[in-house]
């Protein structure tokens, strides 16, 4: 059973690709649900700062959904940046019917792990930051799943943290009745490991997680589901459990 829960169309700032163009290649690899998750972005230093618009999101997808009923669970969703920080437009955003939140952190100030930062920050020093501001953000909560939350990985190509610190992260996160997703977009970015790989995974069912997304971060209907074998895999092998979400609520598959 194959579920894409993170997917950027045209609504979102990176990306040109076309919802329906999305859903029929889902159909075709016979999938059992897609997400659509665009970026929404507060950070001023972001090039999608206040890009996205829900309006002309659900106008398209509110025309497309009833093409395709009862062939794949078509599902709305946003990945929202930094929600820490910008808590009173999220909780207004979620107003729509939307089925899924992403929170993610990309930005911490603003700085972004881009090559000059890299060369300003070695890894342990970036990452130390980083960890902070998922602290924040899942202690405020508000969304449903962390996205990548190993992020810097897919710059600087390592990982560094403490694991009293991701003891710290998943507590907050699942009092909150929050999960994690895998994303696979590391993979194709040359890396080893998903975002996050099994060390990380294995800290969260020390924690006591066990629910899972998995998502490939596609800007391009090519990349649709890229590595979700793997993601399923690595997920049968922890034996943890792959969910998804329909109206915020999280269904066990
Ligand atoms: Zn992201
Ligand atoms: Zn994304």
């Amino acid at each position: 059973m194959i579920n894409d829960f993170h997917v950027h169309t045209e609504f979102s700032c990176d990306s040109q690709a076309d919802l329906e163009e999305y859903i029929k290649t889902a159909l075709l690899y016979n999938m059992n649900s897609i997400c659509f998750t665009e970026h929404v972005d507060f950070n001023k230093n972001d090039y999608g700062y206040n890009y996205y618009n829900p309006n002309q999101f659900f106008k398209k997808y509110n025309e497309i959904k009833p093409k395709f009923k009862n062939k794949i669970k078509i599902l709305a969703g946003i990945e929202f940046g930094e929600p820490h920080l910008y808590y009173d437009k999220l909780r207004k955003l979620s107003a729509y019917p939307y089925d899924y939140i992403i929170g993610s952190i990309h930005w911490i100030g603003d700085m972004f792990p881009c090559q000059k930062v890299r060369g300003q920050y070695s890894a342990k020093d970036f990452y130390t930051l980083y960890w902070q501001e998922i602290l924040k953000t899942v202690k405020q909560g508000g969304f449903d799943a962390l996205g990548h939350i190993d992020f810097p990985k897919r710059y600087y190509g390592e990982i560094y943290y403490n694991e009293q610190t991701m003891n710290e992260i998943f507590k907050y996160l699942l009092e909150k009745d929050m999960v994690i997703e895998i994303n696979t977009s590391s993979l194709r970015k040359g890396h080893q490991q998903t975002m996050p790989g099994t060390e990380l995974l294995q800290i969260y069912k020390d924690n006591g997680g066990k629910y899972i997304t998995i998502g490939s971060d596609a800007h391009e209907v090519r990349d649709l589901a890229a590595d979700n074998s793997i993601a399923r895999k690595i997920i049968s092998d922890l034996n943890l459990q792959e969910v998804i979400y329909i109206n915020r609520e999280k269904v066990i598959l």
